[in-house]
């Protein structure tokens, strides 16, 4: 960035920029009270919180587009958020500046049946989508375990995926267009509302997964499908991760694709017999496996999936027969981030990715990492993807230094594997370090010209994907 267009880091301007949103917007949309800036300083990732200077709770896209507009004639830090649930640090403002929430956008405009599609503003939350298209016999396949609370905007911005993704994809398979609000406060609309289009450059695609990087996200249209007649699921118990990794092999031999596999190594399940559910003390991995479909399907699907656990050497295979105990099945699941986050003081949970079949392999790898070091290690995730969340829980502060070398040890070893590593939080702040492991010096010089094409000045989301900005995580 040149000099003379250096964002301002002098407190003047961040007054200047105050008193004019306040004036455009109105004092009840802009927030200055040290008390209520700190609810916005941090996520999910345990990154340092840093509270920002202003706060903008944006009810329309043109709230969005005046906040723009003003931070780039001040030269003020902008930094998006939706509902905080981030786990890289997306939405922490590390310059300070304004923090800009669009959860307050929260309308589901449109369902079309015919078409399939739903356009809906960027605060709309997760499950509320689901539910709203579910009444409609309709499916929209993204189900970040964070549901309950994370908004779309959010998830457009880290191309949220979720244990559904096996089979139905992530969201940037689901988005078909959006509406984008640049810095200096363009909106622009990009993408389309038909199920093919190939016009020109996919700069929608571009913008999911950016980060909040690239531009403020007020308008999504989604892509629906019908709603599965039928889902079945199934609880598969293993002496050790190789055999439960056999199964998910055989599993696919046999031509099912289970929309949800999802993999709990032996530490993970030791935190949840600690939690009360009883589990078989001889099993040392879980498998939950979800398939869904037409009725006769579903039922042929439950009998391949049992089977191959069988052959796999399962110590025992459940099914559950109704919605109550599938919900019974699942809740254990989705509380495995705040449950394993409340056994140590601190916890560092990744999401990295290798190709399936070396899932067993990461895992002996995680092992070896962890023996004999003062934290402990405790891996779950999506196993169909090869998608695994492997969290590191120590208690020292002084543990510290030992948990960043495995960290990158981690990550060096998910690169040898030829995976990747992030497979659903993004870079953000915690793995803009690492970013150098993966890509080459030419693909980030490209990216970040691509960059400067939104935002000439780096106003937006600074700190994030691309550099050491020297922001400490936990
Ligand atoms: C318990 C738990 C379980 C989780 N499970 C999953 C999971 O299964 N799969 C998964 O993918 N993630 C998961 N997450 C992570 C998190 O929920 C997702 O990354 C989610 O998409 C973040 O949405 P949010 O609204 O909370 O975004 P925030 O945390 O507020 O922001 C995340 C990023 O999006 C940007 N952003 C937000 N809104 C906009 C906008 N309107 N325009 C442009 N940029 C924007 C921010 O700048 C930031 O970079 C989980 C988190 C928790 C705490």
């Amino acid at each position: 960035v040149p000099a003379d267009r250096r964002p301002s880091l002098d407190p003047s301007a961040i007054d200047r920029a105050k008193a004019a949103l306040e004036r455009t917007l109105g004092s009840s949309k802009v927030l200055g009270d040290p008390n209520a800036l700190a609810a916005y300083a941090g996520d999910e990732s345990g990154c340092e919180p840093r509270v920002p200077d202003v706060v903008v709770l944006a009810a329309t896209p043109d709230d969005v587009a005046t906040t723009l507009a003003i931070a780039e004639r001040e030269r003020v830090f902008v930094t998006p958020r939706g509902a905080g649930s981030g786990k890289s640090g997306g939405c922490v403002p590390v310059h300070g500046g304004i923090v800009l929430v669009t959860l307050g956008m929260a309308a589901i405009k449109e369902i079309d049946r015919d078409e399939l599609v739903a356009v809906v503003e960027p605060g709309v939350v997760l499950g509320r989508l689901h539910e709203a298209v579910e009444r409609e016999g309709l499916f929209y396949g993204p189900d970040a375990n964070s549901l309950d609370w994370c908004a779309i905007g959010g998830n457009v911005a880290e191309n949220a995926g979720g244990p559904r993704a096996f089979k139905h994809g992530v969201t940037r398979d689901w988005v078909l267009g959006l509406e984008l609000v640049t810095m200096g406060g363009e909106r622009v609309a990009m993408g389309r509302r038909t199920k093919k289009g190939v016009t020109g450059y996919d700069v929608t695609g571009l913008v999911v997964g950016s980060e909040g990087t690239l531009g403020v996200v007020t308008e999504v249209t989604l892509r629906l499908a019908p709603k599965p007649e039928r889902v079945a699921t199934l609880l598969a118990l293993f002496t050790d991760v190789r055999a439960a990794a056999r199964a998910v092999s055989r599993i696919l031999e046999a031509r099912v694709v289970p929309r949800c596999v999802e993999l709990l190594d032996g530490p993970t399940l030791a935190a949840v017999r600690a939690r009360g559910v009883a589990i078989d003390a001889a099993a040392g991995a879980m498998l939950l496996l979800e398939v869904d479909g037409a009725d006769v399907a579903v039922e042929r699907e439950v009998e391949r999936v049992g089977a191959a656990c069988d052959e796999a050497g399962a110590l025992e295979v459940l099914a559950a027969q109704d919605a109550a105990a599938r919900d019974r099945l699942w809740t254990a699941r989705r509380e495995l981030s705040l449950a394993t986050r409340a056994m140590a003081r601190f916890k560092l949970s990744e999401d990295v990715v290798v190709p399936r079949r070396k899932m067993a392999d990461l895992l002996d790898c995680v092992d070896r990492i962890a023996e004999g070091e003062p934290f402990r290690a405790l891996t779950y995730g999506h196993a169909g993807d090869g998608n695994l969340h492997v969290n590191f829980l120590w208690d020292d502060p002084a543990a510290r230094p030992r948990v960043d070398s495995a960290l990158e040890g981690l990550f060096r070893a998910v690169v040898a594997l030829r995976g990747t590593l992030t497979g659903e939080h993004g870079v953000g702040l915690t793995k803009a370090p690492y970013l150098g492991l993966e890509q080459s010096d030419a693909l980030v010089a490209l990216q970040r010209r691509l960059k400067r094409a939104f935002d000439p000045d780096g106003l937006l989301n600074p700190g994030k994907i691309f550099t050491g900005s020297g922001h400490r995580s936990c």
